[in-house]
């Protein structure tokens, strides 16, 4: 039970508003009430949701379930664990001219807000931000990418049978229903996607004065240090990088190394794909699909970008594209322009860490910026002279899984962040209260 058709946009939100002036979404118990049931969805409905993952992006049963599903469930518990202790008022010292006096601040939810996920992992990407709308007091719509329509299909189907459908709604649709979606006015936008469509977001929010926030992509590089243990570099990178066959905003992007160490990388990639996928790529259960047409034929355009050291083999029928390495890449080839956002993981060669930190302060701030390293010096050089939405150390992808940090980018990888308590400030806006007595 979704509701569909763009006319209904405004009767949606004009449904959620009326919820909202009611105060019920207020009271802690309706909040955690909200993310139990969410939690009992996702563990009743897993196997449903596994499977339109499945349709959607050729995504695994383990796959679905370790990046979406428990995911998400994990994000529940701990926003659950931790809800009542973040809405505590938070007490502020007094100035001494005002004395006596208290002050405190409070997290007042915002209203109606307004999420809108894309198709790489249309599941978490969804509901990861509405956890923390729930959490936060508010009512929320929910705008799941019509680009992997199983998902999007069962979301619409399930939300409403769990959560609290007068707070609660999805709307299903491309460019037209969103269009007509960011015609009307949210007390917040969340908006997780490609930078283009991000810029017509912050457009119609600005109409309103909507704060948005916006969780965008790019090219995350990857800094290999000379000295590091290869075999273990190869294994994290390409496990990282061709999970969801690249399509991941925080997937490591291209390599930068000194040629050496690239030339070793390079070996040691083909024999960690082997034992990830085996032989032949196409027959693992575990490795992924392309999500469309349009994005396999962009991404088979960038195979020539380089030295193919593996892969390089796709099949359009399948939306299939092999697990590829390409080295002695140029800076300046197709291939370097853009977001990869496919399983083609470029290696290009710099002559040290120098000319790494100024390849990469040349281009947009990455969303996430990642080195293997051994070296002090290394790390500290990477976190004082460059800039980037996350910075992580021998493991990519894994600081998006630690709920006490804040997940976002920064410049051309967006604005605003989230998980675990940095949802619930996104979502709710932090008052100050000042109590001086009148005698
Ligand atoms: P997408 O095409 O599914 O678009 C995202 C959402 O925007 C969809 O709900 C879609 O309906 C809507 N949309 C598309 N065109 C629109 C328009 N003209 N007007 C209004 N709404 C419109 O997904 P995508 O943008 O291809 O996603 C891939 C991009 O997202 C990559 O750049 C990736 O790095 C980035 N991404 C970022 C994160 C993050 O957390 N920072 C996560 C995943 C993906």
């Amino acid at each position: 039970m979704s509701d569909r058709t763009p006319e209904q946009s405004a009767d949606v939100v004009a449904r959620l508003r009326t919820a909202f002036a009611t105060g019920r979404t207020k009271p802690l118990s309706w909040r955690t009430s909200q993310l139990e049931a969410l939690r009992t969805l996702l563990t009743e409905r897993g196997e449903e949701l596994a499977a339109a993952l499945r349709s959607d992006l050729g995504k695994s049963r383990e796959e679905a379930y370790r990046t979406e599903i428990d995911f998400t469930v994990r994000e529940i518990d701990h926003t659950l664990d931790h809800l009542a202790d973040w809405l505590r008022p938070r007490p502020a010292p007094v100035p001494e001219r005002l004395s006596p006096a208290t002050a405190h601040t409070v997290q007042d939810p915002l209203g109606v807000v307004l999420v809108i996920a894309p198709w790489n992992y249309p599941l978490q990407l969804l509901l990861a931000p509405v956890v923390g709308a729930l959490a936060a007091g508010n009512c929320v719509v929910a705008k799941p990418s019509e680009l992997s329509p199983a998902t999007s299909r069962a979301v619409a189907d399930l939300l409403p049978r769990y959560l609290d459908r007068e707070a609660v709604a999805v709307v299903e649709g491309a460019v037209p229903e969103t269009t007509e979606l960011l015609a009307q006015r949210f007390d917040h936008i969340f908006y997780t996607g490609n930078g283009q469509v991000g810029r017509i977001v912050m457009r119609a929010a600005a109409e309103n004065l909507t704060p948005v926030t916006l969780e965008l992509g790019g090219k995350s590089p990857v800094f290999v240090d000379r000295g590091t243990d290869i075999g273990v570099v190869a294994a994290r990178l390409a496990a990282t990088k061709f999970m969801n066959a690249g399509q991941t905003c925080v997937a490591p992007d291209y390599v930068l190394t000194d040629p050496d160490t690239a030339a070793e990388l390079e070996q040691a990639l083909v024999k960690a794909l082997h034992g990830l996928y085996g032989e032949d790529p196409a027959t693992a259960p575990d490795y992924g699909r392309i999500i469309n047409e349009r994005h396999f034929d962009r991404l088979t355009g960038l195979l020539d970008s380089g030295r193919t050291v593996v892969g390089g083999t796709h099949d359009r029928a399948d939306r299939y594209i092999a697990p590829t390495v390409l080295a002695g890449v140029a800076p300046d080839s197709p291939v370097m322009r853009e977001e990869i956002f496919g399983p083609i993981l470029p290696v290009v060669e710099v002559a040290d860490l120098d000319e790494a930190i100024a390849f990469i302060g040349d281009r947009d701030k990455p969303l996430a910026l990642y080195a293997f390293t051994e070296s002090d010096t290394t790390r500290e050089r990477l976190s004082r002279e460059t800039s980037s939405g996350g910075l992580t150390f021998n493991l990519p992808v894994a600081h998006l899984t630690v709920s006490d940090l804040p997940f976002g980018g920064v410049g051309e990888s967006g604005m605003g962040n989230y998980h675990g308590r940095y949802s619930l400030d996104t979502f709710s806006h932090r008052k100050a209260v000042l109590d001086k007595p009148l005698g």
